[in-house]
């Protein structure tokens, strides 16, 4: 009887050890599944984002995307990083079919790999442009020959906006930097070759400062914590300093007294901004904002014109090359002084704001509601009457000016990554203006929309590279096509 018992006893733990083990290995199969699941939804997520988000400025810091969809974004901690099986895509990935250059293990930036903004960081500049030259002219080369790739002649730190991710280490010590490529770890850094010196400096101070005053970092994965981002401009010339702090809730502790401090350490801030974004998502700014000190905005001087920048509108990240490529737009428009011209995907009104002295008319079109409002600040600021701004997706305002007939000398374009859509280009054939000058920021969508112009009635004149972006992938195109004689 005791025997039978006992052997019972043994039969139920057998069977206990054995559900154990089942779980086990049902658990881990299932960890196993949630995370390829996560990993997939991870990589559609980002595939989601580079489609419809606007990448405001090639940056090595993935976090200054700024995305019309909203797709939650979770921030792991720096020491999964290492625990992290990288894919051989994660590694080398490649944007317009540029060459593949291979990051080193010793490369000059210590975050090179990880953060993969930079595929260049390791080749000379010269070589640099050489390849820039090559792998653009190879893309464009069934509507005309690149002319050239504008180099600079100090291409570093040249990025007059900086935005880094906030969270923190296992022991709770704030952390801030970028996110892994393809993934939404964090990969924390203290200086970066391509960003202005003093924005790095100014987001150290802050990660500094968050521990005396007791502000925590927001932790995606429980919600928890106030500081997600923070976003710095500088205008280059006009030596201002704008801070944005993303936070998850209104409520920021001693306000007065981390601005105080923040000041203190930073004279040169001349405008803080709260910025409340309390969703789950990939854009970095919320729709609320707080004006905490100074204007709420700063001024930068381009090709001789002022121009006011709001914490979310689009503006140039390397305003020294800016002012070749305006120029060179301005120059392939061939304008007179009696053309009505569109500057369509217009940000804050920069190109049209400028063009505005050699035209009739400028007519500007956004979609962006802050950067509308700031250009037509601009053309006060600037005393310029000839232009109008419009906000509205420019497919439509196009096909709108198209249907009653309009007449358009020359049309300016300049659409993100993603390029222009059907409807923008369609209208334009309708319009028929003699000239359009396409500044692109993707060979990929350029060629493709050149491929949609060319077969109906334009021809590319000419095209040339501005070096936007040294030490990364990314080239900007500025191509002149004008209506083939009928
Ligand atoms: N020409 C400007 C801005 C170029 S960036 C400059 O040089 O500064 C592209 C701009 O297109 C951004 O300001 C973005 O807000 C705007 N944009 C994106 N999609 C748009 C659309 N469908 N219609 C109008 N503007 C759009």
């Amino acid at each position: 009887m005791i025997k039978m018992e006992n052997r019972k006893k043994k039969d139920d733990r057998k069977e206990i050890e054995n559900t154990k083990k089942t779980e086990k290995i049902l658990n881990i199969k299932n960890r196993q599944k949630t995370k390829n699941q996560q990993k997939t939804k991870n990589q559609q997520n980002t595939k989601k984002m580079q489609e419809n988000g606007k990448r405001i400025s090639n940056s090595p810091r993935k976090n200054s995307f700024e995305f019309e969809k909203g797709k939650k974004e979770k921030v792991k901690k720096y020491e999964n990083v290492q625990k992290k099986q990288r894919t051989d895509e994660n590694k080398i990935k490649y944007e317009h079919n540029l060459s593949k250059v291979e990051l080193k293990k010793n490369s000059r930036c210590p975050v090179s790999e990880k953060c993969g903004g930079c595929r260049f960081i390791d080749v000379p500049y010269k070589k640099q442009l050489e390849q820039k030259k090559k792998d653009t002219a190879k893309l464009l080369q069934n509507f005309c020959k690149l002319e050239v790739v504008h180099g600079m002649e100090h291409p570093e730190h040249y990025r007059n906006k900086v935005s880094a991710v906030f969270t923190h280490d296992r022991k709770g010590n704030p952390l801030s930097g970028v996110y892994e490529e393809g993934t939404h770890y964090v990969v924390p850094v203290e200086e970066c070759l391509l960003e202005d010196k003093k924005a790095d400096e100014i987001i150290g101070t802050i990660r500094g400062m968050l521990k005396s005053f007791k502000i925590k970092v927001f932790d995606e994965d429980t919600g928890y914590g106030l500081l997600r981002h923070v976003l710095v401009r500088v205008g280059k010339t006009s030596g201002q300093f704008m801070v944005v702090l993303v936070v998850s809730s209104p409520v920021f502790p001693s306000k007065n007294n981390f601005v105080k401090a923040l000041l203190k350490a930073h004279p040169e801030i001349t405008t803080i901004v709260l910025n409340v974004n309390d969703r789950r998502t990939s854009m970095v700014l919320g729709e609320r904002e707080q004006v905490i000190y100074g204007k709420g905005f700063i001024e930068d001087e381009l090709c001789g014109k002022t121009f006011k920048i709001s914490p979310k509108s689009f503006y140039q990240i390397n305003p020294v090359q800016t002012e070749v490529l305006y120029g060179k737009a301005i120059e392939f428009a061939g304008l007179t002084g009696k053309e009505t011209v569109i500057d369509a995907y217009c940000g804050i009104g920069t190109i049209g704001l400028i063009a505005a002295d050699k035209a009739k008319k400028v007519m500007g079109v956004e979609l962006n509601k802050d950067a509308v409002k700031d250009a037509v600040q601009n053309a006060k600021r600037n005393q310029i009457k000839n232009v109008d701004f419009y906000q509205k997706d420019a497919g439509a305002f196009m096909v709108q000016l198209a249907e009653q007939g309009a007449h358009v000398d020359v049309v300016f374009m300049d659409p993100p990554r993603a390029g222009s859509d059907e409807a923008f280009l369609s209208s334009v054939v309708k319009l028929q203006p003699d000239r359009v000058v396409y500044v692109s920021c993707n060979p990929e969508t350029l060629a493709r929309d050149l491929k949609y112009l060319g077969k109906n009635g334009y021809r590319v004149e000419k095209a040339e590279g501005v070096d936007m972006f040294p030490f990364t992938s990314h080239v900007e195109t500025v191509c002149l096509l004008s209506k083939k004689a009928q």
